[in-house]
C-alpha cells in the first residue's frame, strides 16, 4: 500500500496535456530513467512525462498536485548526487524535449533558453554575436541548462567568471501548485530577496525550471574554446602568431 496516489492512472491525462508520444509507461522504456550519473541508486519511476513547453510542464505539475502523487524533474541524467532518482510511486518530468534556445540578445547580453537545451548549445548560439556562456561543467556537451540551474555547476571557466548563480538573470518556474511563475527580473539586479540565489542550486526541489535567461560574456581572447597552441618563446618561429591580451 502506497501513501501516494496512484500515479499510473494520471496516464491519460498526460496524453491529453503533452500528447501520446510524450508519455511512457512501458516498464522496459522506463528503465531509461532508473538512474542518473550516480549510478548506484536505481529506481524505475511509474510513469515518465516530456512536456515541450512550459504551460504543458506547468499542467503536468498541477496533475501530480491535485492527484498526491510525487514528481521529480529530469535534465539530461548526468547528475552526481542523485537528485534526479524517480520515485517508483512518481512521476519522472523529463525536459530533453524542451531544448530551443529562444533568443539570443547581444544588445543585452542575454540569451533565452529552454531548461532541456544542452550548455554547449547556448556557446554555440552565442558565438557568432561574439559572446559564450562561461559556466561549463565538464559534462557540457550533454548536461541540460534546467540541470545546471538545479546543481549550480561550474567547470574551470568558474575560476575566473563564477558559477551558475552568477549567470542566471531570470527564471521561468512551474512551482508545485502549478502556476508559472518569473523570478528575477532579466537584469541581475532586482530589488529584494535574491529568490534567484536560493533557487540556483535547490535540486530542483522548489519547482521546475521552464525557461532560463542567462547572461552572455563577452570573451577577453576571442579563443574562448580549446587552448590554443602556445609556442615556446624560445624556439618561436618567425610565423607565431602573437597572443591576443
Ligand atoms: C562526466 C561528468 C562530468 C561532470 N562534470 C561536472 C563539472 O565539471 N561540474 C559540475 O558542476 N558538474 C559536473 N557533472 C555533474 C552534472 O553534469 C551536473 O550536475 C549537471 O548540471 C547536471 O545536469 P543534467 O541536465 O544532467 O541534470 P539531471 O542529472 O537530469 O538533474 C540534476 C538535478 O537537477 C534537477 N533538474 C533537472 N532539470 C530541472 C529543471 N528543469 N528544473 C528544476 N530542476 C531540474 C533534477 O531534479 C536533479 O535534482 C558531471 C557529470 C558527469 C557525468
Amino acid at each position: 500500500m502506497t501513501e501516494y496516489g496512484d500515479a499510473a492512472a494520471l496516464a491519460p491525462r498526460f496524453a491529453e496535456i503533452a500528447g501520446h508520444a510524450n508519455v511512457i509507461t512501458d516498464p522496459r522504456e522506463l528503465r531509461t530513467y532508473e538512474c542518473d550519473g550516480l549510478t548506484s541508486h536505481r529506481c524505475t519511476p511509474a510513469i515518465a512525462v516530456l512536456p515541450e513547453t512550459a504551460e504543458q510542464v506547468a499542467a503536468v505539475v498541477r496533475a501530480c498536485t491535485r492527484a498526491g502523487v510525487p514528481y521529480v524533474a529530469r535534465g539530461s541524467g548526468t547528475g552526481l548526487s542523485g537528485g534526479a532518482l524517480p520515485n517508483a510511486d512518481g512521476v519522472l518530468v523529463v525536459t530533453a524535449r524542451m531544448r530551443r534556445v529562444i533568443e539570443v540578445d547581444p544588445a543585452n547580453r542575454r540569451a533565452v533558453v529552454e531548461p532541456g537545451v544542452t550548455n554547449l548549445a547556448v556557446s554555440k548560439a552565442a558565438e557568432p554575436f561574439g559572446y559564450f556562456y562561461a559556466p561549463d561543467p565538464s559534462s557540457q556537451v550533454v548536461c541540460s541548462v534546467g540541470g545546471n540551474v538545479a546543481e549550480n555547476s561550474g567547470g574551470a571557466h568558474c575560476l575566473k567568471y563564477g558559477f551558475t548563480v552568477h549567470h542566471v538573470l531570470a527564471l521561468q518556474v512551474a512551482l508545485p501548485s502549478g502556476p508559472l511563475a518569473w523570478i528575477g527580473d532579466g537584469t541581475g539586479a532586482a530589488p529584494g530577496y535574491d529568490l534567484l540565489g536560493a533557487f540556483v542550486g535547490s535540486e530542483g526541489t522548489l519547482g521546475i525550471v521552464t525557461k532560463i535567461v542567462v547572461r552572455l560574456t563577452r570573451p577577453r581572447s576571442r579563443r574562448w574554446g580549446p587552448a590554443a597552441p602556445r609556442c615556446p618563446r624560445s624556439s618561436a618561429p618567425a610565423s607565431c602568431p602573437p597572443r591576443s591580451r
